[in-house]
């Protein structure tokens, strides 16, 4: 398969040393995750506000880890692809290699990338209302709905950003500094929409990075990135792991 602009995009990468990456919902939608903007998103069969806020949860915890269970059983089906497998090998090549991630799946783990910073959360964690401490939950189904902390019985809630909600300021902080540090930044599957994540490339720029997204459609971003490659991140990234690699 020839897709244009891969060749000197893994130039690029053979000569960097520090590289950041930001992956999004479109790097999971081929494992069979769907995205939340893609045609086939969540949120065309669900509104966002009926169950990713604060109040949703305060209003109706059942219906909202309704939801949850049903995307953790999805995700507990789908394998890490060649995206995420690549990523997590390049994790051992480079001297700096950081991945940024939005998604919440645990899919980069899952393929085996260990530096990962998920400034959205991780929908296998759960944190109590009452004590604040999160805790790892891989049951699927889940027991019961809510689920309730294993230790003081108060309902838990998703370990999850939900809209409204502030992002984790020392996993931010870890990114931004990331971003500000890296020679190349990689920006995989993301519609650069949602905030602040969409700033971490412009600010990767800024600070005089080479930034290359890989999507098959055009982002608020594609116009000011230094390369643009349209198409899957299943099919690029491993062509660009072939003229980097060789194998
Ligand atoms: P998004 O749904 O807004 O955008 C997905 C992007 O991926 C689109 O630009 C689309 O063109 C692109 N894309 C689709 N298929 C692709 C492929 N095969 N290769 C490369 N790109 C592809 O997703 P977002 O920008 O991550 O922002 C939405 C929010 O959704 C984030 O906060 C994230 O936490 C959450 N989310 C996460 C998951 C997950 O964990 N897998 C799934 C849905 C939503």
């Amino acid at each position: 398969m020839e897709i244009e602009g891969v060749r000197p995009v893994a130039e690029i990468l053979r000569k960097a040393g520090r590289v950041a990456v930001l992956t999004g919902a479109g790097i999971s939608s081929e494992s069979g995750v769907p995205t939340f903007r893609g045609k086939d998103g969540l949120w065309r069969q669900f509104r966002a506000e009926d169950l990713a806020t604060p109040e949703a949860f305060r209003r109706d915890p059942k219906l909202v880890w309704e939801w949850y269970d049903w995307r953790r059983g999805l995700i507990a089906n789908v394998e890490p692809n060649p995206a995420h497998k690549t990523l997590a090998k390049w994790e051992k090549i480079f001297p700096e290699f950081i991945l940024i991630t939005q998604n919440v799946d645990g899919l980069h783990a899952r393929a085996g990338s260990r530096h990962i910073l998920e400034l959205h959360g991780n929908i296998w964690k759960v944190r109590c209302l009452k004590e604040d401490a999160i805790t790892e939950s891989f049951d699927s189904p889940l027991r019961e709905i809510p689920p309730r902390c294993p230790s003081c019985g108060e309902i838990v809630r998703p370990h999850v950003v939900w809209f409204g909600e502030s992002l984790d300021p020392d996993v931010l902080e870890r990114a931004f500094a990331s971003c500000s540090r890296c020679e190349v930044m990689l920006v995989i599957g993301t519609s650069a929409y949602v905030q602040p994540a969409a700033s971490l490339p412009l600010y990767a720029s800024e600070a005089g990075a080479v930034v290359i997204e890989i999507n098959p459609d055009p982002t608020p971003l594609t116009s000011s990135a230094s390369h643009s490659l349209k198409g899957k991140a299943g099919d690029i990234l491993p062509l660009i792991d072939q003229f980097l690699t060789g194998s």
